[in-house]
């Protein structure tokens, strides 16, 4: 299928691992030119066939100015954005407990710079019938404890993917949202490298997820996000889109291994 993407302008913010990686090097690879907003660059781009493509934006995206910035530095080089993939985030595990500044802080890191993004580069994405992209998490539907900030700021992305859908429609441009909810990558190694025994977590979290009982690839997370992203999903807006091996909505009963262990209540 040939996703109309040669050529289009794209903003990813964190793209410098994980997720973001995954849409920056496919977006790339369908002829995209892209433009990599994010605190450290990638260890692995541009190669050099795709450097004349390719933008390394550096910056702290909690930080207003920086989106402010990235968005200038995109049309200076490109002229256009077609596509912004709002992606950059961390489960900062901001609770209850953490108060009032704390909580503040996590929506600098997880929200507010979806918004400025969306901002600075909406008359653009106008100009160009472009679409938007946001990456959330399945916290938002689920909850998790303990991550107040990060929920927040994530119930708030479903919330803007389907305020800026209305919004946006009028003038053709389209935006979706790809929610996660155990991808395996770089955070969620550092996130497990923290208990006392990683694999034995891996294991264990694995067995909860009903499809193929494995983390879903960055790769298969980046594929939805280029699709939504790209003139193939052309009637495709407002959309809130789990990526996650069922994790998230399927019966709870598909992930115990015996009817036995399930007791006798299972229907
Ligand atoms: P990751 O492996 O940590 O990669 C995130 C990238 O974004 C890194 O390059 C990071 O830079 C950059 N970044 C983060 N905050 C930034 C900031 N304030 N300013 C500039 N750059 C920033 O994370 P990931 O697992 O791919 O997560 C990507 C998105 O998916 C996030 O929105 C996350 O909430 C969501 N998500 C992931 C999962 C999962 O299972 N992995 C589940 C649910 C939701 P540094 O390298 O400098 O930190």
């Amino acid at each position: 299928m040939d996703l109309g993407l040669q050529n289009k302008v794209a903003i990813v913010t964190g793209g410098s691992k994980g997720i973001g990686l995954g849409i920056v090097s496919l977006l790339l690879k369908e002829g995209a030119k892209v433009v990599n907003v994010s605190r450290s660059p990638a260890d692995v781009l541009p190669t050099p066939e795709m450097s004349d493509k390719y933008l390394f934006v550096q910056g702290d995206l909690s930080t207003t100015e920086t989106c402010r910035m990235a968005v200038q530095q995109t049309l200076q080089r490109f002229h256009f954005i077609d596509i912004l993939v709002n992606n950059a985030g961390v489960n900062d595990g901001v609770g209850l407990s953490a108060g009032p500044d704390a909580f503040q802080q996590s929506l600098q890191r997880n929200l507010l710079h979806y918004y400025a993004m969306a901002h600075y580069a909406a008359d653009f994405l106008k100009q160009a019938r472009g679409s938007i992209v946001n990456i959330g998490s399945k916290v938002c539907e689920t909850g998790q404890g303990g991550t107040s900030g990060y929920a927040a700021s994530k119930g708030a992305i479903n919330a803007l993917t389907r305020e800026w859908a209305v919004e946006l429609a009028p003038a053709g441009v389209r935006v979706n949202a790809v929610l996660p909810a155990e991808t395996w990558t770089p955070l969620y190694e550092r996130c497990l490298a923290e208990m006392p025994d990683p694999v034995a977590a891996r294991a264990a979290i694995e067995r909860l997820i009903p499809l193929e009982r494995r983390f879903t690839t960055i790769e298969e997370l980046a594929a939805m996000a280029v699709f939504l992203a790209s003139p193939a999903s052309s009637h495709t807006t407002g959309q809130i889109i789990f990526v996650d091996g069922g994790y998230t909505h399927l019966d709870r009963k598909c992930t115990v291994d015996t009817v036995a262990d399930f007791g006798a209540a299972a229907t």
